[in-house]
């Protein structure tokens, strides 16, 4: 199974991403994961990535894509599906990733958003930076908060319309309890998998 999770930064993505792929062993493509781990890295993607990501701005549609589309073709991802948690986060990208499924192959399952209150977000960020402590990450501070919030509104949540017109998004309250929203995520899935069984 295929799945792309939607949602502006804070709406809890990565976590229900993770729970996801614990419960029915799809593997979790995190975009902000893999660019972390390339900036940990020092590799040439990494060193172009660092100052892009900790002002708060999106690396290129090229690097990501080539990073996404190289990804989903390997046998583990083939074998077992994925979640796509950020990614993707503009119109081009979202263009891409069809056009390159298309020719691969490849079907997305469910496309689901996790919708939020935007002032909700705040709160939950900054909770998020005060949780972790001294272990927090260079774009998690008020300011390139905001900064995030306000690319995905002009960046990102133009690919809804793109996939609603379209008939293939489905939406989840994100506003629920981590709980909640796995539970709704799960209905989701379940739904699909006992249509199955019964044809
Ligand atoms: P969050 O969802 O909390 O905003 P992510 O971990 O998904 O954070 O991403 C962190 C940063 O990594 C983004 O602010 C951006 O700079 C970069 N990034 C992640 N995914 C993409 C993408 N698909 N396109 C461009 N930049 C990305």
């Amino acid at each position: 199974m295929n799945i792309i999770l939607m949602g502006p930064p804070g709406c809890g993505k990565g976590t229900q991403a993770q729970r996801l792929q614990d419960r029915y062993g799809m593997i979790q493509l995190s975009t902000g994961d893999m660019l972390r781990a390339a900036v940990a890295a020092g590799t040439e993607i990494g060193k172009q990535a660092k100052a892009i990501m900790d002002r708060g701005d999106l690396v290129s549609d090229e690097v990501v894509v080539g990073i996404i589309v190289d990804r989903i073709q390997e046998a583990d991802v083939q074998a077992k599906g994925f979640i796509l948690d950020g990614f993707p986060r503009t119109v081009a990208q979202a263009k891409k990733l069809d056009q390159v499924l298309v020719e691969k192959g490849i079907g997305i399952d469910h496309i689901i958003e996790l919708t939020v209150d935007e002032a909700a977000l705040f709160a939950r960020i900054e909770n998020r930076a005060k949780e972790s402590g001294g272990d927090v990450r260079a774009d998690d501070n008020a300011e390139t908060l905001k900064k995030r919030i306000m690319v995905y509104r002009d960046q990102t949540a133009p690919i809804l319309p793109y996939y609603d017109g379209a008939g293939r998004l489905e939406k989840v309250d994100g506003m629920a309890s981590i709980e909640d929203v796995t539970q709704q995520l799960e209905e989701i899935l379940d739904r699909r998998a006992e249509a199955a069984r019964r044809a």
